[in-house]
């Protein structure tokens, strides 16, 4: 028989984070807690086995499950004193969502469950504040009715603001108890209108309604949109956890408050976060009223004027950062809290590993292995290669003038340029019409979610560092800036005031997340500079992986870049992108469309040195690391003139007329030029282009090998191989050169020529191309063209729907196809090592550089991986991963 329900509270808990797929992070940390003796209102959780029952049978519950529900209830009765609808002592719950995965905000809680007209007046007495029960009874009627019943929040707030405009009244706490009575009752008949039946009295009645709209939650919109942003599979469900409620709201000595253990933003290690006096639950988060600092010294920072709970409340502020600091070394990680006082007693409400910005994740990974709390290799596992390019993000240059408009909250770093929208459906067709921009809000809602994904940025007028926006947008990686008070938006009218000035819709600001700056126009940015921890991290990885990691680069700049992230060689340099060039284009084209080999000979002579110039510079950056040149791949008429201008400028050099050119470039237009003249195909029908490429490189290799005084090794590499006949036709040529070279140079030159496996049968012949290549890179790009018979450049009508149908599981351009593409590769090793068992393996295609193509790689057993300088550091960490979790494997 399963068990539906998990009871916790005073100092023990039926489950714990053992059970966490079965009760949701929340429920399962409250259980935790409980069990570490930390107070938590007692409660019981509801599974999320249960949620999938529900959805799996027409929306009823399992059996059983009403008198587990029944037992536990009597339960907290024994534990609280109090029970459902008592007019003495009645206990009141919190009705709360929660999954496995965190999804702050996404799905429905209801609190104050368990008021009605008799329980209310229990409430009064017990408080001694008639205003303060009536207050929080008619938030429950507007809750209830909202997330339950499904009357709209408007309707209520309409009610409310009548009386208040009716009286003159500015703020909620100027009405009197009277007039809050008038309220319960207009909201009670507001609700028998909306519904048809009077509002529920009965609390039991109540809780399986409030139970029925959490689990009715997870498929709500905002809910569905979050998980297939995170990639969170919709069918695990959320539990629910119904608990008994504590008052912030109660008096002066009553708070509520979230905190994070360690700054989120930045990493650094003080407590973080920021409480209400007299407030309950959400106006921390929601931002409606800009909130106080927990520590003196963050008070002090921020420059605020109100006073720090250290100074207000000391001794629960001690007992509280004393959790704050159990909880991270129990949960072995920063931690996110939420917390409610009641008369000065404190109770804990939620503890969960914190969203943090990827700088911070670095800083606590490192700063948490110095501490003893984790290993090493724990710390790498924690950051997600991925997200590193939010550091490789740009951010506004120290030096830089600037306008800056107005200053608020730091809440997630980097810097972002956009036009100024006022909604997410404007940030949405912003992006598709391909315009950066700005959300600008108020305050932002969990229905903003697709908005803050198509922003750039996000700026607000309301809120602190806990707010909605400031939490999503880390965990976004979005740059965002919030608490600005003295922003006006008006999105109605689409501008925003600020200090007397005003900007409209659709005029550019920049905003800096680092630094809270909001400046007007486009402020110039620059690359960052890695800091230290990223280096330690990145000094952890290296000592942690098995493959190297090279580079594709083709310009010196691209080259020192590269360099600098680490990049340990050349895995690809394309010489064709070194033809593009303003002033060798013609002599390209000449090469190409020349009628006789002389003629080509005569062409390439004036390419020669230019290649030879690019070369040298690559080796000299490179340093004695390995190089590895491909031979020309692409088609031909790629580098072909079009128009008139081109065409007659071109037949001039050539001493042809334009019409006898135009006949000879349509002779080189190709029905399928990816399957057609390219590659090694060039090399064999035009010898002469190879061998001036091998003596651009083997004169290039000479000149570095002497002004560096380290001997130059290169690798070159011929493209679409698929017999080795092709490879040995080459092959030939090159050893021709290089010996032709030698005899010239009088210098020794050692080098290697290998192939690119990127043809089937190239993979299903690699024992015999093997005997001639002394190294194999996998180039994946073409390798999925031809494996799936999909062109890429094509794939954009049909694949998406692949995707979208399920009948492909991942783009196998962005992530190699592990199956299909990847038995190949299998295959092409287990031969090629067969025939040369140390023979070198790479891989060169765009999957380089993806985390889960590396660990691919990794298992693959190849010797490095290659990819875009800007990637180098993110397939460090991935490789590094990659190796920790195989030899877990392994047992190593
Ligand atoms: P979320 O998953 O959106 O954070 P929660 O279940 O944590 O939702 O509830 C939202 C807010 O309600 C919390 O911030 C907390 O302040 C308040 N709350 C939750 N449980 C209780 C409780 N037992 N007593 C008082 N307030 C509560
Ligand atoms: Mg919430
Ligand atoms: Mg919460």
């Amino acid at each position: 028989m399963p068990r539906w329900v998990f009871s916790f509270g005073a100092g023990g808990a039926d489950g714990g984070t053992h059970l966490k797929h079965l009760l949701g992070g929340k429920g399962a940390n409250l259980a935790e807690m409980a069990l570490l003796g930390l107070p938590v209102p007692p409660g019981f959780t509801i599974t999320t086995e249960v949620c999938r029952h529900f959805y799996a049978n027409g929306k009823t519950y399992p059996d059983g499950l009403r008198d587990e529900v029944e037992q536990a209830l009597v339960q907290l009765s024994q534990r609280t004193g109090r029970s459902f609808g008592d007019a003495q002592h009645p206990l009141l719950v919190a009705v709360r969502s929660g999954a496995l995965a965190s999804m702050p905000g996404m799905m429905d809680t209801v609190l104050n469950l368990g008021l009605n007209d008799v329980t209310v007046e229990a409430l009064a007495r017990e408080a001694g504040d008639e205003r303060f029960a009536l207050d929080s009874y008619r938030r429950f009627i507007q809750m209830y009715g909202d997330v339950v019943l499904g009357v709209g929040v408007h309707l209520f707030e309409d009610v409310l603001d009548d009386v208040k405009d009716r009286e003159g009244y500015f703020a909620d706490t100027e009405l009197s108890a009277a007039e809050w009575r008038d309220i319960i009752d207009e909201f009670k008949r507001l609700v028998e209108q909306e519904t048809g039946a009077p509002f529920p009295q009965d609390p039991v009645e109540q809780l399986w309604g409030a139970i029925c709209a959490v689990f009715g939650s997870w498929m709500n919109s905002r809910a569905v949109t979050f998980r297939k942003l995170h990639g969170i599979p919709s069918t695990a469900g959320t539990a629910v956890n119904i608990q008994a409620m504590v008052f912030g709201n109660m008096d002066e000595r009553s708070a509520t408050g979230v905190a994070f253990t360690r700054n989120p933003s930045t990493g650094e290690k003080t407590l973080y976060g920021e409480f209400l006096v007299n407030a309950q639950g959400e106006d921390v988060v929601a931002g409606l009223r800009t909130p106080q600092d927990i520590t003196e010294a963050s008070r002090v920072s921020t420059r605020s004027e109100r006073p720090s709970l250290e100074l207000l409340m000391p001794e629960t502020y001690r007992e509280f950062i004393g959790y704050c600091d159990q909880l991270e070394r129990h949960f072995r990680d920063i931690q996110d809290i939420e917390f409610t006082i009641e008369r000065g007693k404190l109770w804990m409400l939620q503890t969960r590993s914190g969203k943090r910005t990827t700088e911070a994740a670095m800083r606590i990974a490192v700063e948490m292995a110095n501490e003893g709390l984790i290993s090493r290799d724990e710390a790498i596992e924690r950051i997600d290669p991925s997200s590193l390019d939010q550091l490789l993000h740009p951010t506004i240059d120290a030096d830089v003038e600037r306008d800056v408009l107005v200053t608020g909250l730091p809440a997630s770093p980097g810097a972002a340029i956009g036009e100024i929208v006022f909604t997410s459906e404007e940030a949405e067709r912003a992006r598709q019409r391909g315009i950066k921009s700005i959300l600008v809000r108020i305050e932002t809602s969990p229905e903003d979610i697709h908005g803050m994904h198509a922003a750039e940025g996000i700026l607000t007028a309301r809120g602190g560092m806990t707010s909605h926006a400031a939490v999503v947008a880390r965990g976004m990686g979005k740059p965002c800036v919030v608490g600005v008070g003295a922003l006006k938006v008006d999105g109605a009218v689409g501008s925003l005031t600020v200090h007397g000035r005003t900007l409209h819709r659709g005029d550019v600001i920049t905003i800096d997340g680092g630094t809270g700056q909001v400046m007007v126009g486009r402020v110039p940015m620059r690359q960052p500079a890695l800091s230290g921890t990223f280096a330690t991290l990145m000094e952890w990885a290296d000592a942690a992986r098995r493959m190297k990691v090279r580079t594709n680069v083709e310009t010196p700049s691209d080259a020192r870049v590269a360099r600098e992230f680490g990049a340990e060689g050349i895995g690809l340099c394309r010489t064709e992108h070194m033809f593009f060039d303003h002033q060798r284009i013609t002599a390209v084209r000449e090469m190409i469309l020349a009628e006789t080999p002389e003629r080509r000979r005569d062409a390439c002579a004036k390419i020669l040195p230019m290649q030879r110039q690019d070369f040298a510079e690559l080796f000299e950056i490179m340093h004695g690391l390995p190089v590895c040149i491909r031979l020309l791949d692409p088609p031909l008429h790629e580098f072909l003139p079009r128009g008139e201008q081109e065409i007659g400028e071109v037949a001039r050099v050539l001493g042809l007329t334009p019409e006898a050119l135009r006949r000879r470039v349509e002779n080189l237009e190709e029905f399928n030029p990816m399957l057609g003249h390219r590659g090694c195909r060039l090399a064999v029908s035009f010898p002469e282009i190879a061998e001036m490429q091998a003596r651009a490189i083997f004169e290039a290799a000479v000149i570095a090998a002497r002004s560096t005084g380290v001997p130059v090794m290169p690798e070159i590499m011929v493209p679409l191989v698929a017999a080795r006949a092709e490879l040995d036709y080459v092959k030939a040529i090159i050893a021709r050169v290089a010996t032709a070279v030698a005899k010239e140079s009088g210098e020794h030159i050692g080098y290697q020529v290998g192939t690119m496996i990127e043809l089937p049968r190239a993979a299903l012949k690699a024992a015999d191309i093997a005997e001639s290549a002394e190294f194999f890179s996998f180039g994946t790009n073409d390798l999925t063209q031809t494996t799936f018979g999909i062109s890429r450049d094509d794939a954009a009508s049909f694949l998406p729907t692949y995707l979208q149908k399920g009948i492909l599981s991942r783009d196998p351009f962005v992530s190699i196809d592990p199956d299909g593409v990847g038995e190949l590769i299998k295959i092409a090793i287990e031969r090629g090592r067969r025939t040369r068992p140390d023979i070198k393996l790479g891989i060169c295609g765009e999957h380089g550089g993806d985390p889960d193509s590396i660990a691919f790689c990794e298992g693959a057993g190849l010797t490095y991986v290659s990819c875009s300088p800007f990637r180098v550091p993110i397939a460090r960490l991935a490789a590094a991963r990659a190796a920790i979790a195989e030899r877990r494997e392994f047992g190593v």
